[in-house]
């Protein structure tokens, strides 16, 4: 098998679309993820394009190692030379030099003969060469190129040095025949092609970048280019998510072989939309919140008898915590028994019929079931979560980064109390709940959204936590934000002694 590269460029094309510039800190913080991930080559900005941009390459390259790190040029030398500089401190370095190569890009944009773009090309190439042994040359709407001359282009650029050739569908105008055949004539007619890499780089303006990638894959391209959550110009780049978990379920199909730790994609994206602000979509593949939920009865009947009946992928290999499922009224008994096993209620088989018409009922009335809801059902009104219920707390906070919580937790009948100070009072309070409970869990995400049933508006909040390498999620609602947000904690911490 041959190793596919993945070259991700998030901190460039992903963030030159979003209207705002990443700052050193920010651009460094996803850096350090994709590290994390595991990706081959990152694309840390443009340096000539601005004193930012500069700034943050300079210090991509000279903080993260184990990597190469990528800048941006035109084909000119000034760009050039100042790329070549903001990457003087890389372990790694790379060069990614090009121009355009369709007939419309060159009369009309670039205002250049044919033959001026080879040789403008070539020697912005062997410029580049003069500074890095890594150099990889885009073809600039190589898609919309005619056939021979791009085979031209693309064989001097080699000679000239380039090491990486880069067939980009810059306006996302392929079809994934189209483009596979594109790859596939490259690597038929270009005569020094096995002095090269090439390089796939699809944009998603018919949503098919993810599929004219994984053709492009097939037809012998060894390094992938795209970003995280799929994020640029216009309708986004490749996700890399995506293409990724495509050959990581059908590998024998692609002949390639990645090495990414498929745990971090979810952290990754979550990072990623965090910093640029961009939401994920609920729907969105892979990443989205709702990629591994399952809401039909029959689904969810189907996944808890056997995961792969209506799951291809495992959650936990993309860092999700396993099959979450949506109580509703589509959810069958084998779904509430499930749940009310996992809250502590067992030994319930024989009255099983009689609370899952109970449970009906409710679930007519509200639509979707919590945790607290079933415990109301059981007879529980409490705040009772696997043994551990809240009894009191309190917190004081003083502008946000300040706050103070005290908290007594009921632990199998006995009374504990504690206080701690944090960064906030969701901070404070985990911190109180952790001197109580006293169990090494790393917390992954927080999130509180209001739910309004009836009258009273509620908060719900959904926690993740990592426990001997595996994501545990825990859920509490209540009209008060803290509580819930305590009572989500608990929830999680609750349920990691099924990992003891
Ligand atoms: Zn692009």
């Amino acid at each position: 098998m041959r190793k596919l590269y993945i070259f991700d460029t998030t901190l460039r094309d992903g963030e030159q679309s979003l209207g705002i510039t990443l700052n050193v800190k920010e651009k460094l913080a996803i850096g350090r993820q994709l590290v994390k991930l595991g990706v081959d080559i990152i694309e840390a900005g443009f340096p000539a394009s601005s004193p930012g941009d500069f700034e943050s390459v300079k210090t991509i390259a000279k903080e993260l190692k184990g990597v190469t790190i990528c800048g941006l040029t035109r084909a000119v030398q000034k760009d050039i030379d100042v790329c070549a500089e903001a990457l003087k401190e890389a372990e790694r370095p790379r060069i990614h030099t090009g121009i355009a190569v369709s007939p419309v890009h060159m009369a009309k944009k670039l205002n250049k003969t044919p033959q001026e773009v080879i040789e403008t090309a070539v020697r912005a190439v062997k410029h580049a060469k003069k500074y890095v042994h890594d150099v990889e040359f885009y073809a600039e709407d190589a898609s919309r190129s005619e056939r021979d001359f791009l085979v031209d282009i693309i064989t001097k650029v080699i000679d000239a040095g380039a090491t990486v050739v880069n067939i980009p569908d810059t306006v996302g105008y392929s079809t994934p025949w189209q483009y596979g055949d594109l790859i596939a004539h490259l690597v038929n007619n270009v005569r020094n092609i096995d002095r090269a890499i090439i390089s796939i780089h699809c944009h998603n303006d018919l949503g098919m970048a993810t599929a004219n990638s994984l053709a492009g894959i097939r037809a012998g391209a060894s390094q992938l280019e795209g970003t995280i959550n799929g994020i640029g110009e216009r309708a986004g780049n490749t996700s890399l998510e995506e293409v990724i978990m495509a050959i990581y379920s059908q590998k024998a199909l692609y002949g390639v072989d990645v090495n990414i730790n498929t745990r971090e994609i979810a952290a990754t994206s979550r990072l990623v939309s965090r910093i640029t602000g961009v939401a994920v979509p609920n729907h969105k593949a892979i990443v989205g919140a709702n990629a591994f939920m399952h809401a039909s009865g029959i689904h969810q009947d189907g996944v808890l008898k056997q995961r792969d009946t209506y799951e291809i992928i495992d959650p936990e290999v993309v860092g999700f915590p396993r099959s979450m499922i949506v109580l509703s009224a589509r959810s069958g008994r084998h779904a509430l028994k499930y749940r009310l096993e996992e809250l502590g209620y067992n030994n319930i088989e024989d009255s099983l019929d009689e609370i899952y018409a109970r449970f009906l009922n409710l679930a007519d009335l509200k639509g979707e079931v919590f945790d607290e809801d079933l415990h109301a059902l059981m007879g529980n009104a409490g705040k009772e979560v696997n043994g551990m219920s809240i009894k009191q707390l309190s917190v004081t906070s003083h502008g946000a980064a300040n706050a103070a919580a005290t908290i007594t937790l009921e632990v199998n009948g006995e009374l504990y109390s504690d206080a701690a100070c944090g960064d906030g009072p969701v901070d404070a309070l985990f911190k109180a709940v952790d001197r109580i409970v006293g169990k090494p869990v790393q917390l992954e995400d927080f999130a509180l959204k209001s739910v309004s049933r009836g009258s009273e508006a509620m908060g719900d909040a959904t926690v993740k936590i990592r426990y001997k390498n595996s994501l545990v999620v825990g859920r509490g609602v209540s009209t008060d934000i803290f509580e819930a947000s305590a009572l989500a904690y608990v929830n999680a911490l609750s349920k990691t002694r099924y990992l003891d």
